[in-house]
């Protein structure tokens, strides 16, 4: 009885450690295959982004219900009425503020984390702001436990920026938003520039490319865009 036991449960653990490497082989694959068929086939050039895209392990950031689709060309519910953005949404918004890896950059909407997980493979510091107090927990302790040291999380209400870490690179919003937060164009240096959704729930919103050259605030339309809302109480 005992040694066919043992055997049992000796015998079970190769069995579960190869279940898990098969698990990991296929989302390496699913991975790839999201990278060259979604992401380079639709013209993302930045070798950085790329790199990013292909490192960090999607799987993780979405809920245990939706793994098997975690590299699908599709956003995913993440609870809380939120999701994590399309793969080649997160890598087009990462190319287009042209990332290079002294950058400080700010996200505004952390959600799962993952967008600030692709940046921080890129840049030098993520400062990143959540309104949903239990996602900006959830996604800080994810990302802890993914041994990311440069990306900082907090709580609250992303319209007033993070005025303490500014002025920024670059700043990624990923909620909609009714019209462009002023605060959020002061905390930009000069030089510096801002992706950000602009347009109601359900009006078509437009992709903005906000840039401070000179002084000036010049703001380029570049594609239409579906984001959940930028939360903000006046
Ligand atoms: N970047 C995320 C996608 C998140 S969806 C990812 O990679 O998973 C947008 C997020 O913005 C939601 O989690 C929502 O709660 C958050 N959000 C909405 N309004 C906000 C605000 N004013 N400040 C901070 N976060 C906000």
């Amino acid at each position: 009885m005992i040694p066919s036991l043992l055997k049992i449960v000796c015998s079970g653990i190769p069995v579960l450690l190869l279940g898990i490497s098969f698990q990991q082989d296929r989302f390496a694959v699913a991975r790839e295959q999201m990278v060259n068929q979604q992401i380079e086939a639709r013209g993302i050039s930045h070798r950085g982004v790329l790199a990013a895209m292909r490192k960090v392990e999607r799987h993780h950031f979405v809920p245990e219900a939706y793994r098997q689709l975690a590299y699908a060309d599709q956003p995913l519910p993440i609870g809380y009425g939120q999701t994590i953005s399309q793969p080649y949404i997160v890598a087009y918004m990462t190319e287009l503020i042209q990332p290079r890896p002294h950058y400080n950059v700010l996200e505004i909407g952390t959600g799962s984390g993952y967008q600030a997980a692709v940046l921080a493979e890129i840049t030098a510091w993520v400062y990143t702001i959540e309104i949903v107090e239990e996602l900006a927990c959830q996604a800080e302790e994810l990302l802890l436990n993914l041994g990311y040291k440069n990306i900082y999380v907090k709580a609250g209400d992303g319209y007033s920026g993070w005025k303490e870490h500014a002025p920024f690179d670059a700043i990624v919003v990923t909620a909609a938003a009714d019209s462009i937060p002023k605060p959020l164009v002061e905390q930009l240096k000069e030089g510096g520039i801002m992706v950000i959704p602009v347009g109601g729930e359900h009006q078509i919103q437009t992709l903005k490319v906000v840039e401070k050259k000179n002084g000036k605030v010049i703001i380029l339309n570049v594609a239409p865009v579906r984001f959940v809302p930028f939360i903000h109480k006046e």
